[in-house]
């Protein structure tokens, strides 16, 4: 089978790239770890950057056993025959039909949740917690998880439901109407997300009146903003990092800022990090984020509307379509499981636009705040986060998000 070799030659490199960065990663660290990067020398102890190498490489070396790990449970689920039996048994249980398709789908999430379990605890409870980060509970542990199954359950049934029932009866191109039906269903989400879906899990606070205020809302017109409030959340509740954000559409954009980041910086600097934020949306970065999202998920499913309908994609993975059946919950999990593999080779591009975003929101703090300002936020912040100063480049090329922060605090100071 020509896409069974096609599969495992790409299962192979994918896992093997990971490794590979993430070992020149891990001994570009260490090689670093005895002394502070002169730039950083004045602001950074040598205690914290040794912290910062040491917890970054504690979570790549948990990782390099997460790949290898899901590789083996992919290998698993299609070649070696997991989701053929799942699909099997549920079939001789219910027989065939939506519901079967929709058990098979909520079925192979609940492995795969459980398989994953493992390593989300030892990350917050091993890692998190032994660099001093964590401030979750075991009890908040299994709140957050059950609240975000029911919360996965009450959303995603519905939509699940829905896209098999598109693909069962709306003919060649149920693919295009469903990503009609997913667009709307994120645009949903996003106006769901800062008055519902996020005060399940955090509580807001309306910022309040005081040195600060006066100085965002100065910050806010001066960068012709309008949002719906200002907000502190608890972020203390799970975690020591801190952070910022805004969230919603349209009118309802919230703004939301961790407690933890207003405790740690000093107005100006707190002012300058959302001067970040706002960069990204009057730079347009949000809207360009959202509109490639939806083109990919329109590229993403016009595939999966031609391959769902060729018997190769199924044996060619492990498992028996029905031919004359329905198979609309079988190719959905099959592409869902495979389709990372391949994406996987295109990470570096979605790495580069975002460092580009994130310098061109740098700059736009600039303008409207302080460059030195978010020079001395990002230091603490880099500080407070334990992030590693000196990241291998090829590393920092393929996954980055957000420029190395040597090359970051150059770019600022060339305005400050
Ligand atoms: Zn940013």
């Amino acid at each position: 089978m020509t896409f069974t070799l096609i599969f495992i030659a790409a299962l192979l490199l994918s896992v093997g790239m990971r490794h590979w960065l993430a070992m020149r990663q891990i001994r570009h660290v260490a090689l670093h770890r005895a002394s502070v990067p002169n730039e950083f020398a004045s602001r950074v102890s040598l205690a914290d950057h040794q912290k910062a190498a040491d917890y970054t490489i504690a979570k790549l070396r948990l990782g390099l056993l997460e790949n290898a790990f899901g590789a083996f449970v992919l290998i698993g689920f299609t070649l070696l025959g997991g989701l053929e039996w799942l699909n099997q048994t549920l079939l001789s249980l219910v027989g065939p039909g939506i519901t079967q398709q929709i058990l098979l789908l909520v079925s192979l999430a609940f492995i795969s949740g459980i398989l994953d379990l493992p390593f989300t605890w030892k990350k917050q409870f091993g890692i998190e917690a032994a660099f001093g980060f964590n401030r979750m509970t075991p009890r908040l542990f299994w709140l957050d998880t059950f609240k975000g199954i029911a919360l996965a359950a009450a959303l995603g049934l519905p939509l699940l439901w829905l896209v098999l029932e598109l693909m069962a009866t709306s003919g060649t191109y149920w693919w295009l109407w469903t990503w009609v039906v997913w667009t709307l269903f994120n645009a949903l989400l996003l106006w769901l997300f800062p008055t519902v879906i996020a005060p399940l899990f955090n509580k807001f606070k309306a910022l309040e009146d005081g040195p600060l205020k006066t100085q965002i809302e100065q910050l806010l017109k001066r960068c012709d903003f309008a949002s719906q409030g200002l907000f502190v959340m608890d972020g203390s509740k799970r975690s020591a990092h801190g952070n910022a954000y805004f969230t919603g559409i349209g009118k309802a954009k919230r703004i939301v800022f961790f407690d933890t980041l207003i405790e740690k910086l000093e107005p100006l600097e707190v002012e300058a990090v959302l001067a970040h934020e706002l960069g990204h949306f009057k730079r347009q970065h949000i809207r360009k984020r959202l509109l490639v999202s939806f083109a990919l998920s329109f590229v993403m499913l016009a595939i999966l509307g031609w391959i769902s309908s060729q018997p190769w994609f199924y044996f060619g993975l492990g498992v028996t379509p029905d031919l004359n059946g329905y198979n609309g919950g079988l190719a959905l999990a099959l592409f869902m499981l495979v389709a990372p593999v391949f994406g996987f080779f295109f990470t570096p591009l979605g790495s580069l636009a975002s460092r580009k975003h994130e310098y061109e929101a740098d700059h736009f703090a600039a303008q409207k705040s302080s460059a030195s300002a978010l020079i001395s936020a990002l230091v603490k912040l880099y500080q407070d986060n334990a992030s590693t100063l000196t990241p291998d480049p090829i590393y920092t090329a393929f996954y980055s998000s957000h420029p190395p922060a040597p090359l970051r605090i150059a770019h600022l100071q060339r305005f400050a």
